[in-house]
């Protein structure tokens, strides 16, 4: 996002919430959470001055950062309007960043389509209002197709959508690569390092409690993700989640077969910059209690290796169907992801409403929305304006069931 976007989106802003302090000193602002969201406001707030610390009670990326399909988009699924351009303004600061910090981002669009004539209809006219919003959105046929992805067997699909904006990145490497760079601006980057309590005075915090000692701390900024008791525990705010898994199955390199991110009916794949295939599926667990009793606690690995294989294997031969030269491909890593999602499906960006030190940021598509939450909360939490565009997203808000994802 340019200067003049950005400045833009933060005029008309008012004083309140997460002010800062009198002093000219800079903040001391903890950050739990080194997922991509909690990096992105890392960096951002480090370039900004504040002086910063982040820690993660396993690691950078260690959670839905890493189990994370990482399809930077802005498509139909986006909605309503204003979710929409908030996507597509976060796009803009992906060829940002990708700029400044040399991030492993694959743009080439998307290709999806579905099965069932109604379906397709529905998606007819999802792209239609995409094009309205003078979005590069389009329904395409199978010469085109055969041109674009020469690779892809689209299984006798007669019509595709095709967004032109839309990209792929490597998740682990872009959030290691911007807790660099927040380093490089004078961040401390603690791992394992849990956050475990909040220590206030006069109704301000002061400090956080971690496992590794006490952070003397002007603001706490929980990016923690699909964690079901942070909000309440250290935010004093109710946020319900409901938080689903999705499995991600990594190839190791193999030659590129792929341009674009290929959503195919029952399996998503796109192929990074140095020829790994990701794929994601979209249902295909077991149906059956055994699986659900596993699934309680939540894990992000398989019991065994060769359980993870099993799994994966399924996923690539779903792909093979649509993409021959999976039959080749290795599996490298599988990994369970929890989806951090708000209840109404949009992001939780913002101050609590009962405890204004503590900042929240938690929401899914985070890939997608890392550098504008990234900008725009860095922004409210040096400043202590509140950015317009944000509004619809704060925390407090009455959630009310949507299923989007
Ligand atoms: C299967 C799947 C597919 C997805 N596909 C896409 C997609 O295609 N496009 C897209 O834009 N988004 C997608 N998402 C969503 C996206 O991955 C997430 O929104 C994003 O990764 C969230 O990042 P985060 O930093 O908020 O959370 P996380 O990456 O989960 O990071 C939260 C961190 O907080 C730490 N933490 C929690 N509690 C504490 C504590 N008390 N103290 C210290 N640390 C703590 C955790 O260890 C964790 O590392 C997908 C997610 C999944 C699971």
């Amino acid at each position: 996002m340019d200067r003049r976007t950005l400045l833009k989106l933060l005029s008309a802003t008012a004083l309140v919430g997460c002010a800062p302090t009198q002093t000219n000193s800079p903040l001391n602002i903890v950050v739990a959470g080194a997922g991509i969201i909690g990096a992105s406001i890392a960096y951002h707030l480090a370039k900004a001055g504040a002086r910063v610390t982040v820690i993660d009670k396993i690691g950078p990326a260690s959670h839905a950062s890493r189990g994370t399909f990482a399809w930077i988009n802005a498509t139909w699924a986006k909605q309503p309007r204003s979710y929409h351009t908030f996507a597509q303004q976060s796009l803009s600061g992906w060829h940002e960043l990708q700029g400044a910090l040399s991030l492993p981002v694959r743009w080439g669009g998307s290709l999806e389509w579905f099965d069932g004539a109604e379906r397709v209809e529905r998606l007819v006219a999802q792209i239609a209002e995409q094009a309205a919003w003078g979005e590069d959105a389009r329904m395409i046929g199978t010469a085109e197709l055969a041109e674009m992805e020469p690779n892809v067997d689209f299984g006798g699909a007669a019509q595709v959508a095709y967004s032109g904006n839309d990209g792929a990145v490597d998740p682990v490497a872009a959030t290691n690569a911007l807790l660099a760079a927040a380093i490089k601006q004078g961040a401390v980057v603690k791992a394992p390092c849990e956050l475990i309590g909040t220590d206030m005075k006069d109704g301000r915090l002061v400090s956080v409690e971690t496992s590794m000692g006490t952070l003397k701390a002007d603001r706490l900024v929980l990016a923690t993700g699909a964690d079901p008791v942070a909000a309440e525990k250290f935010a004093d705010t109710n946020l319900p989640q409901r938080t689903t898994p999705g499995i991600i199955a990594v190839s190791k390199p193999i030659p590129i077969i792929l341009n674009s991110i290929v959503a195919a009916p029952g399996v998503h794949m796109h192929q990074r910059l140095d020829g790994r295939m990701v794929v994601g599926e979209q249902e295909g667990a077991p149906d059956n209690e055994a699986h659900a009793v596993r699934m309680e606690g939540r894990p992000n690995d398989y019991p065994e290796r060769w359980i993870a294989e099993q799994h994966a294997a399924r996923m690539f031969a779903v792909a093979e169907q649509f993409a021959p030269a999976m039959a080749d491909a290795e599996v490298e890593d599988v990994y369970i992801g929890w989806r951090p999602l708000p209840l109404d499906g949009h992001p939780v960006i913002g101050a609590s409403p009962n405890r204004p030190d503590v900042y929240m940021a938690v929401m899914h598509s985070g890939v997608t929305l890392a550098p504008i939450v990234g900008q725009l909360a860095a922004h409210e939490l040096t400043s202590g304006e509140q950015a317009p565009n944000l509004a619809e997203y704060r925390p407090g808000r009455n959630f009310e069931l949507v299923k989007r994802y």
